[in-house]
């Protein structure tokens, strides 16, 4: 997908550079990525990763990479060899923080899939792993417009759930778990309502019943 170019032959003046395979042009889009994966040219864990559109590209770019393994939570920088930090969750430093354990395991992330679960009307709190969570999109119980519900419900409560990390890491500030679900409700609404097409979401339908809110036009 990625690769570092083959230098000059001959030249000591230029360097290698990184180079996107994925079109002609070698800039990265998402665009551009989700036709590489639909052509089967990446792999990834589950396979399950959904290319949302009411989702913003840089959110499921984090998605992507998370699905591979790949964020940079602490187990990881240190397996990378960045030293002086941290191995353990800096929101409840019980265990180290890698990717099951930040968005799945810690205190904060388990009370908030249990209210969202609670909220949506669908159980996402008994997931062991991240790649538990991608493995919704082979849940044939659930409607066409359910499933596209759910799977922005999960991607921007992942996203949120790293956003309070990256905030009480660099600022010192973390959200309630109220004022995170109110978060994840409203982003949600906002992203769908903003980015969706074709479709009508009502606020108050969503509020209480997020997975019926949203009907094609
Ligand atoms: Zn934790």
């Amino acid at each position: 997908m990625v690769k570092r170019s083959e230098p000059l032959r001959g030249s000591i003046n230029k360097r290698d550079a990184w180079v996107w395979r994925g079109n002609e042009s070698g800039m990265f889009s998402t665009a551009s990525c989700r036709t590489w994966m639909s052509m089967g040219r990446i792999q990834t864990s589950s396979k399950s990763i959904s290319w949302l559109k009411w989702v913003p590209p840089n959110v499921l770019c984090f998605i992507w990479k998370l699905d591979l393994g790949r964020i940079p939570v602490a187990r990881n920088l240190i397996v990378r060899g960045v030293q002086d930090i941290p191995i353990s969750c800096s929101l409840c430093a019980r265990e180290p923080e890698d990717i099951d354990h930040l968005f799945i395991r810690c205190p904060t992330a388990e009370e908030i899939w249990r209210r969202v679960s609670w909220w949506a009307n669908i159980n996402l709190y008994q997931a062991k792993s991240v790649g538990d969570l991608m493995l919704i999109q082979q849940n044939n119980r659930l409607t066409k417009m359910q499933l596209k519900s759910t799977t922005l419900i999960i991607y921007t409560t992942i996203w949120l759930l790293w956003k309070n990390r990256n905030s009480w890491i660099f600022e010192k500030r973390r959200f309630s778990v109220i004022n995170m679900l109110e978060k994840i409700k409203t982003q949600a609404f906002v992203w769908v309502k903003n980015r969706g097409a074709k479709v009508i979401v009502d606020w108050e339908k969503w509020s209480s019943c997020p997975l019926n809110a949203i009907t094609s036009l």
